[in-house]
């Protein structure tokens, strides 16, 4: 609607009035689009889980269901999908603090590497039943002023998708010290990003492969979250990747 504004064209103050006009009305219906794009995706994310948590909670409703293996499937998946919804409401939530600028660190002294070790043992299970190799390779860092939680939130995502978008092959979480700087490097073996999505993938919601990542049952919004958990701790997070030869991660903080 902003867009078919009557173009008003000459030099003169009204002109530039009108031209002023136009370009904050664009923007307006720029952010109207996203709002109305944001509004969709997290309907549609909400909704795939609901349907399944719906469905499989019916048929068991209706104890139509009688093999007690059967039953137990369909709680997992109930639970599952369940996990998914706190996962994103959780993520949400930060993301409105992040938009509005109201995210909060609780910062306190901490080394980098007990958080490491937390989030690798974590995972392990995820990475085992891959066939993955998930291993920390830490090296003596100095004790940095961060939020431990927020932090190992970042590094979770990170491993967690590292292990997500690889196959065979292994996972490597690295720390070292480079001069003032922490380096936190998760490497992977795995499918790689495509060149001409490397800069995307940090935005909201964002994914390479819809299809794909539809079965893996992510966000889209961890990459998101993680870039902002790095930026407000004034660190910086770059990514490195081969398509079919793996990603690398790399995490400066000081
Ligand atoms: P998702 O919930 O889809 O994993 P993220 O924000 O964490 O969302 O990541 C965005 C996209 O970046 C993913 O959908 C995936 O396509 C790509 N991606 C992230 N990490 C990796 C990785 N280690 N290897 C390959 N692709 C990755």
């Amino acid at each position: 609607k902003y867009k078919q504004r009557i173009p008003v064209s000459g030099d003169d103050e009204v002109a530039q009035l009108g031209e002023s006009i136009q370009s904050l009305g664009e923007q307006l219906q720029d952010f109207e689009d996203s709002r109305n794009e944001f509004l969709a995706t997290v309907s549609h994310e909400l909704r795939t889980p609901l349907t399944y948590i719906k469905g499989y909670s019916d048929i068991l409703n209706k104890g139509i269901v009688k093999k007690q293996e059967e039953q137990v499937e369909y709680l997992k998946i109930i639970n599952k999908e369940a996990n998914r919804i706190t996962f994103l409401v959780n993520d949400l939530f930060d993301m409105s603090k992040f938009e509005v600028g109201k995210f909060e660190l609780n910062k306190e002294l901490a080394s980098i590497n007990p958080i490491i070790k937390k989030v690798v043992s974590n995972l392990k299970p995820e990475a085992d039943e891959k066939g993955l190799i998930l291993t920390a390779s830490l090296s003596e860092v100095t004790y940095i002023s961060i939020d431990s939680q927020r932090m190992e939130q970042a590094i979770y995502n990170l491993v967690e998708n590292a292990i997500k978008y690889t196959n065979e092959g292994k996972v490597t979480v690295k720390t070292y010290q480079k001069n003032e700087l922490i380096v936190i490097e998760v490497e992977d073996t795995g499918i790689g990003i495509p060149t001409n999505h490397l800069s995307s993938i940090w935005e909201r919601f964002y994914r390479v492969d819809k299809s794909r990542t539809r079965k893996t049952g992510g966000s889209g919004l961890g990459l998101y979250v993680v870039k902002n958990i790095i930026q407000s701790h004034n660190g910086d997070i770059r990514v490195e990747s081969t398509e079919d030869k793996g990603s690398t991660f790399t995490i400066h903080l000081n």
